[in-house]
């Protein structure tokens, strides 16, 4: 938590506001300047004057104003199992797309979960003898974004999102606290056909994620999701105001190796004892109390 217009630190904030833009037009030099915030009425904090504060008195009343900006929590979720569940789709266009890039058709498909589209994609590649060139690799990558968008009005039939899920990303999305993304092995357009699909994509702001395409390993992306953020929103967003929710421990561990809280779901294949033992700060058994999901992505980050 920050002043803006507060230069010589006249005041300390408590913890407790986080993200909160509170504009104070009073005159200030209390002991004590109760800010009560407005989109809760059963949340206050107290912005203490300083006891040894011995520097210049803060401004006089016709220029009292005094903004405070809290940190945001960069929320970033994984899609699949954990927002998500669809089967057979992905492995129909990938078996379409290899056919069309290779000339061959796909007898057998990479290990998808948890994965990213790019790994999946490589690694598919060498299973059949072809070479993951640059040039392959791209025209793969044009061609599955392009596949799932031709077909993007099955994408429900293939599907459901989980349960829980809209009402986490719906509170979540009300806080002027939190800023939420994906972080997700999907391949960017494949990330915006599914959420749309579902109606989920107005909940995150795709241009601060990270996606499937963008590394072949998970834990990279998580530095690029909290760089693009933070250009986006003009603030840094480190490892204790970023939190990653998913539902593997290749989850776990791309927030803990690319600086994120991990809020682990035990809606995929791994069970809740899994997704302790790799480690998660937090693991819920899904997503369907939704206070209890914002209190451990808000839980997580304040710790
Ligand atoms: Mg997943």
């Amino acid at each position: 938590m920050a002043f803006r217009g507060n230069p010589h630190r006249t005041y300390s904030v408590p913890p407790g506001l986080a993200g909160i833009v509170v504009t104070v037009r009073h005159r200030l030099g209390a002991d004590t300047l109760q800010i009560i915030s407005s989109w809760s009425g059963t949340r206050a904090a107290a912005a203490r004057k300083r006891a040894h504060y011995s520097g210049p008195q803060p401004g006089n009343p016709t220029d009292s104003s005094l903004t405070m900006r809290g940190v945001r929590t960069l929320v970033l979720w994984d899609i699949d199992h954990t927002l998500i569940e669809m089967s057979g789709f992905s492995g129909e266009i990938y078996a379409s797309v290899f056919l069309a890039v290779t000339g061959q058709p796909m007898e057998r498909l990479a290990d998808m979960s948890g994965r990213t589209d790019l790994a999946i994609t490589v690694e598919t590649l060498r299973l059949h003898g072809v070479a993951p060139t640059p040039e392959t690799l791209q025209a793969f990558g044009s061609a599955l974004a392009a596949g799932f968008s031709a077909r993007r009005e099955e994408i429900p039939a293939y599907g459901r999102v989980l349960a829980g899920a809209r009402a986490a990303l719906e509170a979540l999305g009300t806080r002027p606290d939190v800023v939420q993304s994906v972080l997700t092995g999907n391949m960017e357009g494949i990330a915006v056909e599914k959420l749309t699909a579902f109606g989920l994509d107005r909940f995150v702001d795709f241009e601060a994620g990270a996606y499937g395409f963008d590394h072949t390993d998970r834990p990279p992306l998580v530095r690029l999701a909290r760089e693009r953020a933070a250009r986006k929103y003009g603030e840094d967003f480190d490892q204790s105001t970023t939190v990653l929710i998913g539902d593997t421990p290749l989850d776990v561990e791309a927030g803990h190796r690319g600086g994120a809280r991990v809020v682990a779901v035990a809606t995929g294949s791994s069970d809740v004892e899994a997704l302790r033992a790799a480690g998660a700060e937090l693991v819920l058994t899904d997503l369907r109390e939704t206070s209890d999901v914002v209190r451990a992505v808000l839980g997580v980050s304040a710790a």
